[in-house]
């Protein structure tokens, strides 16, 4: 039934009425504006959570433009700083240059993480599909090689992942961990939903038995409690780790819940221009996204 739906939506996506993608955008995207994003941060900030913010827009095609958008990362370093919010930056690879070669790439994740140092911020670099992922590491290591605040994010239904979480965990890591959410072959990438959920488990268990700091990514409420399982199991101190979602996720009350209980949740918060082209590629890529919403307006109704 959910794979009919599915294919029913992947076919009418480029027919979806407007009001269908901005209910999309609505719920999902703090506004077009940096003083719009800025206020819902504000909100967020006074009820406990941290945030990270994230400017619209992937698959930069050109090197002035990826030029560009680095600049305004930079100027919301800035801005972040003087308003004193609780907010480091979250950025793909491919809106700042990665379609454009390394180098250019290179260059520009350079200059964010210097001037996330030097605003005593953070950035954190988003995983692409899995064509990225090398690349994504590659440089990554690198910048975590001249500066400590940086940090990337690994996607459990990999294969690769624990592999890659081996081979860098150390005190300066600073992971995200999600499951994923590109469409990815069965020869690379978990399929079924409840082996993912395990092997996210399993790669979290060793990240806590070693070093480094996670960023635990989820909505998934099952995945969630056996998360606070292993923590209280392994007695993770609250340092060690912190909660993030997506903003406009429901999750039942459960973000009160943790905040309740002390721990650390961030709030990933994406704003922009961009928000028409950003939906609408979000729908293509997880046509379950589509199933969220009409759910949720269901629910809400
Ligand atoms: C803070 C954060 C950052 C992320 N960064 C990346 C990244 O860099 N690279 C990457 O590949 N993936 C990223 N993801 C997405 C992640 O990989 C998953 O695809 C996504 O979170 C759905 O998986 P889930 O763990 O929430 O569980 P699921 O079982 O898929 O979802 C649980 C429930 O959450 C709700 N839900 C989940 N996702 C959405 C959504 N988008 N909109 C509305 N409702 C939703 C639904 O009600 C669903 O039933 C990120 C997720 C979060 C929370």
């Amino acid at each position: 039934m959910i794979k009919l739906f599915n294919r029913f939506i992947l076919f009418f996506i480029p027919h979806l009425p407007l009001f269908f993608i901005r209910l999309v955008a609505g719920r999902y995207v703090a506004g077009e504006t940096c003083e719009e994003a800025f206020e819902v941060i504000r909100k967020l900030n006074s009820k406990g959570f941290s945030t990270t913010l994230d400017i619209l827009g992937e698959h930069t095609r050109s090197k002035d433009t990826a030029f560009m958008i680095t600049q305004k990362y930079c100027e919301l370093f800035e801005a972040i700083r003087r308003r004193k919010l609780d907010c480091n930056i979250s950025v793909k690879p491919s809106h700042i240059g990665l379609d454009l070669g390394e180098q250019i790439l290179r260059e520009n994740l350079l200059k964010l993480v210097s001037k996330a140092s030097l605003s005593d911020n953070f950035l954190r670099i988003d995983m692409e599909n899995s064509k990225t992922t090398d690349i994504t590491l590659k440089l990554s290591d690198e910048c975590l090689a001249k500066y400590d605040r940086v940090g990337t994010v690994l996607q459990a239904y990999l294969f690769r992942t624990a592999e890659d979480l081996k081979k860098r965990v150390g005190p300066k890591l600073n992971i995200r961990l999600c499951k994923g959410i590109y469409r990815e072959s069965p020869e690379i990438a978990i399929q079924d939903r409840r082996e993912i959920n395990q092997n996210y488990l399993k790669v979290l268990r060793y990240l806590f038995e070693h070093e480094g700091y996670v960023g635990i990514a989820t909505h998934d409420l099952l995945l969630l409690k056996d998360c606070l399982h292993l923590i209280r199991e392994l007695q993770v101190p609250n340092d060690r780790f912190e909660f993030q979602v997506l903003y406009g996720v429901p999750m039942s009350g459960w973000l009160e819940k943790l905040i309740g209980m002390k721990y650390k949740v961030r709030v990933y918060v994406p704003f922009g221009p961009e928000w028409y082209a950003y939906s609408i590629r979000r729908l293509q890529e997880n046509p379950n996204i589509a199933g969220y919403i009409l759910n949720n307006l269901f629910r809400r109704a």
